[in-house]
């Protein structure tokens, strides 16, 4: 099923009380997959969250970086683009790509709405969720009733992370396992197992395209500050089948710090960290001995 992508994202901006801000932003993909995105004013994360509809269910990928409903009406939001059926809500699960908070805050919204079931954020929940029994390996299907999605095992960046292929539109979401931003290494075999596992499985099937969890690139490539509220001229949230097919060598390639590509940043956060405390110790201990050196000499003269 063809979609539309043509869309300018809420960009945020460079003063965010000046300039008021609709906390979500609602696309149309077609007519049973809708496109959110938080805007950069209501969290710098600025998360897109994914709600494929079928006709038994609904899926919905992530809930994004704001828990308060008041400042970003994420359920209502859902519920309102739910169809009904026999006189109630289609009913709803919801999803995480991976555990971190910027992915699941808006859970409580969900809680306690009936026929909508959240799926656990943990490893041994998503497990068993989805029964994997060789995590991560194996393939795990969801299906929505004349739509399915597939479950692809994805750690690396957070051992949790999953990727969902869904079969109606030819859609990869990717979380943060791939998307124009900062590609985290928390675990660089697994990220790289992960990178092979995909393009594998993605090689006997059609791909149109792979949504994200952020845009934090601007087109031109470069990263914006972190924690910044202002996107302007962002780079596309779509990637494509090369970037995917590309992965894999980057990753055996990393220098385990940073590396950059056209469409995504390689970066080992800890690695990083790690490196700025070495450089800051021998600075300091570079001080230090030059501070006694001169007060020796100075003794001396
Ligand atoms: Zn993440
Ligand atoms: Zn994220």
């Amino acid at each position: 099923m063809p979609g539309s992508l043509d869309v300018h994202w809420n960009e945020g901006a460079a003063d965010c009380t000046a300039t008021p801000q609709n906390p979500l932003q609602v696309h149309n993909y077609e007519p049973q997959t809708f496109i959110l995105r938080q805007s950069p004013c209501a969290e710098f994360e600025a998360n897109f969250i994914y709600l494929l509809i079928g006709s038994d269910k609904a899926l919905l990928i992530d809930t994004g970086a704001v828990a308060d409903s008041k400042a970003m009406p994420l359920a209502k939001t859902i519920l309102e683009l739910l169809p009904d059926q026999d006189g109630k809500k289609l009913p709803l699960i919801v999803a995480h790509t991976h555990r971190h908070l910027d992915h699941r805050a808006g859970d409580p919204q969900f809680a306690s709405l009936p026929s909508v079931q959240v799926v656990p954020f943990d490893l041994e929940g998503v497990r068993a969720f989805f029964d994997f029994t060789d995590w991560p390996h194996g393939i795990a299907h969801i299906d929505l009733g004349g739509r399915t999605v597939d479950v692809i095992p994805t750690p690396g960046h957070n051992q949790t992370h999953v990727a969902f292929y869904d079969d109606r539109t030819g859609i990869l979401f990717s979380g943060d396992f791939l998307m124009p931003g900062r590609l985290l290494i928390d675990d660089a075999a697994a990220y790289h197992e992960s990178a092979l596992r995909v393009v594998e499985f993605l090689k006997t099937r059609p791909l149109t395209h792979i949504l994200g969890g952020h845009i934090e690139l601007n087109a031109a490539g470069r990263a914006y500050r972190f924690g910044s509220h202002y996107h302007p001229n962002e780079h596309r949230l779509e990637l494509a089948k090369a970037d995917l097919t590309a992965l894999p060598a980057a990753l055996a390639h990393f220098n385990g710090f940073y590396a950059r590509y056209p469409n995504y940043i390689l970066a080992n956060p800890i690695h990083n960290l790690l490196a700025v405390a070495i450089i800051a110790v021998a600075v300091l201990i570079l001080i230090v001995w030059g501070v006694l050196r001169l007060l020796r000499r100075r003794r001396r003269g």
